[in-house]
């Protein structure tokens, strides 16, 4: 058999591995960070209608601007951050990640460089490859927070092109202060992306980066219906900024990247936003849960406002993560000396995570 190395394939991809968990059979999921509770019943039965509708005309391209979709995210953004935010600076793609690697395909590419704080989303390094634009790690103090000021000087010594914040941030949990947000837009001269896949779940007093768009033409805040919406089979991504960064990504934008079943489902998830999000209440109470019950267990996690936990330490994470999965718990090993990340969802889920943990820790210490 022939392998991708042995083709003319581009020197950068050779020798990488394609992105993804595991996808391992196991009674408890806990591993992809979606929302395990059930869709509302209502909000089905509307689904149903609203897809026969537009199935309808399913024999024309959608509505290749998704306007009445972008209008509906803007809407939802204008409510909950109050901060209005116009359908003209919203733009929506098949997941956040194809957000982003229009961002990439707008700002990076070839010769241009991208800067992450690592350990973060690691899709962005991977999308930047992809996209032919370098990569430069950005670094984090030892307990994986941003010390501002020496992240705004490692930005104004590299000059990226692209800058990443992921807050709160994918594997850790913790949001990342607007005054951090703030100091790296006025140390970069390229765009600067927050990433806040699970801003929904954060703490009581976390502010959204939206509240900085005003003034801020290279700030983008993306977002997606993945996680607190429940909806990570939609592919639903979108991100607010400057309505001149929106007309930049329609140079890049295939024609009709958004079909109109998806465009049809998604405002009708957007019509039932407070019955999707009902979910985040119980989803923090859980997530609050594991984070009580680890020290009993003599472990520790990083402070989270996202709908996972980062846990640890283990003298060794990746038996610690074959021996929750043999009693049925598969958690997310990410690579990370000592630590481990769980999702947080139903109280059904965390008495069988906290169960299979407190045998897994008498096992192995
Ligand atoms: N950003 C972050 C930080 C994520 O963790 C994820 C999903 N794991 C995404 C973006 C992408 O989500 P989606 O493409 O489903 O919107």
């Amino acid at each position: 058999m022939t392998g991708p190395d042995e083709l003319p394939l581009r020197p950068e991809l050779r020798g990488r591995s394609p992105y993804g968990a595991p996808q391992v059979p196991a009674a408890y999921r806990l591993n992809t960070n979606e929302n395990p509770h059930p869709l509302p019943a209502e909000l089905l039965a509307d689904l149903g209608a609203a897809l026969g509708h537009a199935a309808l005309e399913l024999n024309r391209y959608p509505d290749r601007d998704a306007v009445a979709l972008r209008t509906d995210l803007a809407g939802y953004l204008s409510r909950t951050s109050g901060e209005a935010v116009t359908p003209q600076q919203v733009w929506a793609a098949n997941g956040s990640n194809e957000v982003l690697q229009q961002i990439l395909q707008a700002f990076g590419g070839g010769g241009r460089t991208a800067l992450g704080f690592t350990p973060s989303y690691s899709m962005h390094p991977i999308i930047s490859a992809g996209t032919g634009t370098a990569w430069v790690d950005g670094h984090r103090r030892g307990d994986f927070t941003i010390d501002a000021a020496a992240a705004a000087a490692q930005v104004r010594e590299v000059r990226p092109d692209v800058v990443f914040v992921t807050s709160p941030n994918n594997p850790t949990g913790t949001a990342v202060a607007l005054e951090t947000i703030e100091q790296l837009y006025s140390a970069t001269a390229g765009v600067l992306v927050v990433d806040e896949a699970y801003t929904e779940f954060a703490r009581a007093g976390t502010r959204s980066a939206l509240t900085l768009l005003p003034g801020r033409p290279r700030l983008i805040v993306s977002r997606t219906m993945s996680k607190a919406f429940g909806m990570a089979g939609l592919r639903l991504g979108y991100l607010a900024a400057d309505a001149a960064v929106v007309d930049a990504l329609q140079l890049v934008r295939l024609p009709y990247h958004l079909s109109s079943l998806t465009q049809a489902a998604a405002r009708m998830a957007l019509a039932h936003t407070d019955a999707l999000l009902a979910t985040v209440d119980e989803v923090k109470a859980q997530r609050d849960r594991i984070v009580e019950a680890l020290p009993a267990l003599g472990l520790t996690s990083v402070p989270s406002d996202a709908n996972f936990v980062l846990f640890g330490h283990f003298a060794d994470a990746p038996a610690a993560w074959r021996a929750l999965l043999d009693r049925g718990v598969l958690v997310r090993d990410v690579g990370l000396p000592g630590w481990l990340r769980v999702t947080a969802g139903t109280a059904t889920e965390t008495d069988a995570f906290l169960t299979a943990l407190a045998a897994v820790v008498a096992e192995h210490g």
